[in-house]
């Protein structure tokens, strides 16, 4: 899959992509993650991206122009059309549903709005979904940018060593993850559940899912009202006196 970002920042979004999983997978070309600068595809003397709001009020708003003749040159270089996302905070809250959604894409471009926004006409002429990273205001769309890409690449395969590893993980099933431990089995006078310990293959995975259970009963019960339980799970969480 290739992802491409409209930035005026592209090397804040390049230093963090450059870096661990992303960045291996990126260098072995797993999956491509192309960072372009909006300003260069402006074409006035004073290579301006942005104006004043018409109106009045604070701040300065992205101008159209450059980030059309962006996305037109991005849209150039990929076989369709990419999938046009404006990060901003009046968006769809992301998830990880949306983000198993667009994994299934084969070009996403994700637009990084910086100051007051960008103006409305590129939202209603061009943009295809509008994604916020939640209920706050940030100076910039590159950091929810960069936590979209992160959220996707890391599950194309060969970007994770195995695809149990993101399966298993919090929200990819509708559950919290279990709880995890390592090495040593007591520390500070606290031991490891001896279930974890056995080495019996059943137990341990029956340990894991009741853990998981009583971790998303606690911190995010709303999760369960979509969760398929069987009679002795729900058993097992009213006995805790979890629901
Ligand atoms: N004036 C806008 C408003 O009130 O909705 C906020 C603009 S914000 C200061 C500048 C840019 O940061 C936005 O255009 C958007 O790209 C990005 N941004 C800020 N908060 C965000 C969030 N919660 N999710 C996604 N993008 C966000």
């Amino acid at each position: 899959m290739r992802i491409d970002i409209m930035t005026l920042f592209p090397e804040m979004c390049e230093r963090v992509l450059d870096e661990s999983i992303i960045g291996r997978a990126r260098r072995n070309g797993i999956i491509s993650v192309e960072c372009h600068n909006i300003r260069d595809y402006t074409a006035d003397k004073h290579r301006h991206v942005d104006d004043m709001p018409y109106g009045g009020g604070q701040g300065m708003l992205m101008k159209p122009e450059p980030i059309e003749a962006c996305f037109n040159a991005i849209s150039a270089q990929c076989s369709s059309r990419p999938f046009l996302i404006y990060m901003s905070p009046k968006g769809k809250v992301f998830n990880q549903n949306i983000a198993r959604q667009l994994l299934g894409m084969e070009n996403i471009c994700l637009l990084c709005g910086h100051y007051e926004g960008i103006d409305q006409r590129v939202i209603d002429s061009m943009v295809d979904m509008e994604l916020s990273v939640g209920d706050y205001v940030l100076t910039g769309g590159e950091m929810p940018a960069l936590i979209v890409t992160d959220a996707v690449c890391r599950m194309v395969p060969g970007v994770l060593a195995e695809n149990v590893c993101f399966e298993e993980e919090s929200h990819y099933a509708g559950l919290l993850e279990h709880q995890q431990y390592t090495r040593p089995p007591v520390w500070n006078g606290m031991s490891v559940p001896e279930e974890l310990l056995s080495g019996h293959h059943e137990r341990i995975a029956q340990w894991k899912r009741l853990n998981a259970l009583e971790q998303t009963a606690k911190y995010r019960p709303d999760l369960l009202d979509d969760a398929a339980l069987s009679p002795s799970e729900i058993l097992f969480l009213r006995q805790k006196q979890l629901i």
